[in-house]
């Protein structure tokens, strides 16, 4: 494996965003943040303290009050200039999470494109934010509805889409009129600094507040979203990361009752009718399975496929996995980079080592490479026994599992047997399979005949464990907004 010298973008912002200005840590505490395909130091970021959390909440609220006298036209065009100077600089943000994150450049240039769409999709979202009026059905009065930016936001994300799980939030809450205080991973927090950077520079050019978005990556999430939540003026969080973490967020904010919105793990399915066409089957698993190496909330974890299929769909599948180029995410012929740390890197390999030792076998990889960095290589599982901890849990990684139904009735019913309910996928050809498979696969999100399902424009999210609200679509700035009743005659 070659490794290209990992360089970041020059003068890359690693201090606190507080607003529009960079500042240390109050304690002056920093942290190191490492390649992980090489395991070394690239950068180190100031480490912030509750206090500059405090800050940044007092800097929030004074800047809603100015920010609500921005039109939503006024609102839409500072989201249009920030998605153009993204744009701008998209090579800068690419490099720069391939750097911290590992995911081969090819695959980081299209995350700044989807995760900068939503900057523009939400441009388009803050002219259309609804209402309604209506005559009050006893002829005594009419019912005005409108819609109120809920006020400071929370946004917490993890590492593994370092710009568009933080977008996501951020674009329809300033859209909506609430000013975000961002928390991003602290294995990946330059990316999100970067943006700071851009955000200092249209918020200077068209005057808006300062103080509308702070971003503090810490090595304390908790203390700082305890801290933060325990104060009334924050009015909202949402969360993008594991279900045991969304959890006790949503325990912590019974105590304010703050609105809360929570994009957890999955556990996709997917499920192929013995009718698939088994070309666009191979080129979607793909697409599923290995976008981002597998570390997806929606990557396809168990693939269930009709028995007089699963022979040629393994052989296939086996030998699309065997092409997989591991490597420095910076090298051009890279398709598979790292996994995020060491941690990561052993969680995937004991659910494999458990499986195998109860039977299932491996078709390619299973095995841990020699050398530097966190790799773990694209692995094909068969004959999983159905308690094995990597049917039920999230995998994470670049592995795919691989089980048989006789009907499909059988097949949904192990599709649905999980506490998840993100994504699934389904492949036939026939029209009333396609259906029914739709309306039976339990999760927020079903791809039919498709692999790669997420677009700012539709509606993200999970039910059962996989949490709840949507990001994206004309729901996502609903997630940011309060209702309001007015009554007249
Ligand atoms: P994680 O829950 O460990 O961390 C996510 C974020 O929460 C990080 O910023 C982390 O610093 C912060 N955090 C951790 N403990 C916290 C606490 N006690 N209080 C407040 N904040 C805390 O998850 P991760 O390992 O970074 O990310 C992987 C998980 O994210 C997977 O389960 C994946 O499925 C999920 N995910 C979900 C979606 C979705 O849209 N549903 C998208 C991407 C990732």
């Amino acid at each position: 494996m070659s490794i290209p010298q990992p360089q970041l973008p020059t003068g890359l912002p690693t201090d606190l965003w507080l607003g529009l200005t960079q500042v240390p840590s109050s304690s002056g505490a920093t942290f190191e943040v490492d390649d992980p395909a090489t395991g070394e130091t690239v950068a180190t970021v100031a480490d912030a303290t509750i206090a500059d959390a405090a800050r940044a909440l007092d800097a929030a609220v004074a800047a809603q009050e100015k920010w609500a006298e921005f039109s939503p036209r006024q609102r839409s065009v500072v989201l249009t200039r920030i998605f153009e100077v993204v744009a701008q600089r998209s090579e800068d943000f690419a490099r720069t999470m391939t750097i911290e994150m590992g995911k081969p450049l090819a695959e980081a240039r299209g995350e700044v494109a989807y995760g900068n769409e939503y900057f523009r999709w939400f441009a388009e979202e803050a002219v259309r934010i609804p209402g309604r009026f209506a005559t009050a059905p006893g002829g005594n009065g009419h019912i005005l509805v409108s819609r109120a930016a809920v006020g400071p936001v929370l946004a917490i994300t993890p590492w593994n889409f370092p710009l568009a799980m933080a977008t996501r939030k951020i674009a329809p809450a300033l859209a909506a009129g609430c000013p975000v205080i961002v928390k991003p991973a602290h294995e990946t927090p330059l990316t999100m600094l970067l943006l700071g950077e851009v955000f200092a520079q249209v918020f200077a050019e068209l005057g808006v507040p300062d103080g509308l978005v702070s971003i503090l990556p810490t090595t304390d999430a908790a203390a700082m979203s305890a801290h933060l939540m325990a104060d009334q003026r924050l009015r909202k969080v949402s969360f993008t990361g594991s279900t045991p973490v969304g959890r006790q967020l949503v325990r912590q904010a019974a105590d304010n009752l703050l609105h809360t919105s929570m994009e957890l793990g999955g556990n996709a399915p997917f499920v192929i009718a013995a009718d698939a066409d088994l070309d666009l089957v191979i080129t979607c698993a793909m697409q599923a399975k290995m976008r981002n190496g597998g570390e997806a909330c929606i990557a396809a974890n168990r693939f269930l496929v009709d028995a007089s299929i699963a022979e040629e769909f393994t052989t296939r599948l086996t030998r699309a996995m065997e092409a997989v180029i591991p490597g420095h995410g910076l090298d051009g012929a890279t398709t598979l980079g790292p996994v995020i740390t060491a941690k990561q890197r052993d969680r995937i390999a004991s659910l494999v080592d458990a499986a195998l030792a109860a039977g299932a076998q491996a078709t390619t990889g299973g095995t841990l490479p020699d050398g530097p960095g966190y790799f773990y290589p694209a692995t094909v599982l068969v004959n999983v026994p159905a308690d094995a901890r990597i049917l039920h849990e999230e995998i994470f990684g670049p592995v795919a599992t691989i089980t048989t139904f006789t009907t499909l009735d059988q097949g949904i019913r192990a599709a649905n047997d999980t506490e998840f309910g993100l994504a699934s996928y389904g492949f036939t050809t026939n029209v009333d399979t396609a259906q029914y498979l739709a309306e039976n696969l339990h999760a927020g999100m079903v791809g039919i005949n498709r692999g790669a399902i997420s677009d700012p424009a539709a509606p993200f999210g999970g039910i059962k464990q996989s949490g709840f609200g949507r990001e994206g679509g004309s729901e996502g700035i609903e997630e940011y907004l309060d209702v309001r009743y007015i009554a007249l005659n």
